[in-house]
């Protein structure tokens, strides 16, 4: 298998089961082929984009599906188009996506330095200059640009691979149209998301396209200066896709209530129970986490008075969050009324999106670590630019760990 450290999968955040899902991704007829076979090492996509290592145990066609085995003996049904194998040795001179091995001197097959898989120059995305396959040159694919650069927390920003992966950005694997989206345009019956195409949940640390309102994983981004909390809808973005270039990410302000809202959402997803604790839990990972809430204009609140803001957002928004008092329990927990995240700040985003024929220049000014130099003028309520130093996000994340095995625990 190629030389990626598989994270830990997170078995907590499961997906409900795909669906029957047409291949929208550009790799067809080679699919119905002997691609996949039981017992097959694979990598697999999972809802968090990142990819992970399993072991194929069974194969149905009717579907478009493996069942697939992780690391951690966890097994799920995973489509066609998010399960990848490894180059199989004397197959090499056939396209991966067209399974042909025909070529014209303007498509030529060019192999993956890393996965050693076969393309067509057109049959990749996006379509691989000619220069490519050079003696001494060392292209490398998509999956495996994708497979290096992902992480939890945003994808790297900085370096060759960050360069390699923001232009494969610049053009997506798939066609966007053809998605069939819920109502609220929260999720598509072929579970196609993101650069990279695969599976996703909206709620589970992923940014919505201001533009194009695809929804992107947090580990695909490359432009968040803190990692995400779940169900975190406040933030302006807009995709490479979109800007055609760097993408651009704005923080919007929240209210103590959204504060808390929030606060209680990611809790009651990482710990998988309904209350909390106000002091033990609650304040304690609003104050560990300060720094990388991203507050705006709640920022200079002094600890004494954050106390005094959530307890009163808490008991005085009924309609969101239930206190333990209610149920005969301790007055000091708090849960949310309905599992839900907080609501997304819809003026904000529906305004921004009237506004997007404003005159604005095509490239926003951006930073070379992706974060934008100022947030765009039209949008009067993104006060806080996201482009704080790299090195503190790699501090939010373990801080947000910190606190998860801590609630966990408590
Ligand atoms: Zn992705
Ligand atoms: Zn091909
Ligand atoms: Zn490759
Ligand atoms: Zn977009």
């Amino acid at each position: 298998m190629e030389g990626r450290e598989t994270p830990t999968r997170p078995s907590r955040t499961t997906p409900s089961s795909p669906r029957v899902t047409p291949a929208l991704v550009k790799r067809p007829r080679f699919q119905t082929l002997a691609r996949f076979w039981e017992g097959q090492d694979v990598l697999a996509r999972w809802t968090d984009g990142l990819l992970y290592l399993g072991i194929i145990k069974k194969v149905d066609s009717a579907q478009e599906t493996c069942l697939v085995r992780f690391e951690d003996n966890s097994q799920f049904s995973v489509l066609w188009k998010d399960i990848f194998p490894p180059a199989v040795p004397g197959k090499e001179q056939l396209c991966c996506v067209c399974n042909s091995q025909s070529c014209t001197s303007d498509n030529k097959l060019v192999h993956c330095g890393k996965c050693k898989h076969a393309y067509h120059q057109e049959c990749h995305v996006p379509s691989v200059p000619s220069d490519t396959d050079s003696p001494g040159s060392s292209w490398m694919c998509r999956q495996c640009v994708f497979a290096v650069a992902t992480k939890r927390g945003g994808a790297l920003k900085k370096g060759p691979y960050a360069r390699s992966m923001l232009h494969m950005k610049l053009s997506l694997p798939y066609q966007l149209k053809p998605l069939e989206w819920d109502p609220l345009h929260l999720t598509n019956k072929q579970q196609c998301y993101c650069y990279c195409g695969g599976p996703g949940e909206w709620n589970m640390k992923m940014l919505q396209c201001c533009r194009c309102l695809q929804w992107f994983h947090e580990a695909c981004t490359q432009c968040l200066s803190k990692p995400l909390l779940y169900g975190d809808r406040f933030y302006v973005f807009e995709c490479s896709v979109c800007t055609r270039g760097p993408e651009n990410a704005w923080r919007l302000p929240l209210a103590w209530v959204d504060v808390s809202h929030l606060v209680l959402y990611h809790l009651s997803i990482c710990c998988k129970k309904k209350y909390f604790d106000f002091e033990r839990e609650i304040l304690s990972f609003v104050n560990e986490n300060w720094e990388s809430l991203l507050l705006g204009d709640l920022t200079d609140t002094p600890r004494s008075e954050r106390y005094s803001n959530l307890l009163h957002a808490l008991t005085a928004q009924k309609d969101r969050f239930i206190s333990g008092k209610e149920i005969k329990k301790k007055k000091c927990l708090f849960g949310l009324q309905s599992r839900v995240p907080p609501p997304a700040p819809q003026s904000t985003v529906t305004e921004l999106r009237l506004q997007e024929t404003d005159v604005r220049s095509p490239a926003p000014c951006v930073r070379e670590d992706g974060g934008p130099e100022t947030p765009p003028t039209q949008n009067k309520d993104a006060k806080h630019s996201a482009k704080d130093a790299e090195g503190e996000a790699e501090a939010a994340e373990s801080c947000y760990t910190g606190s998860y095995t801590k609630s966990t625990q408590s």
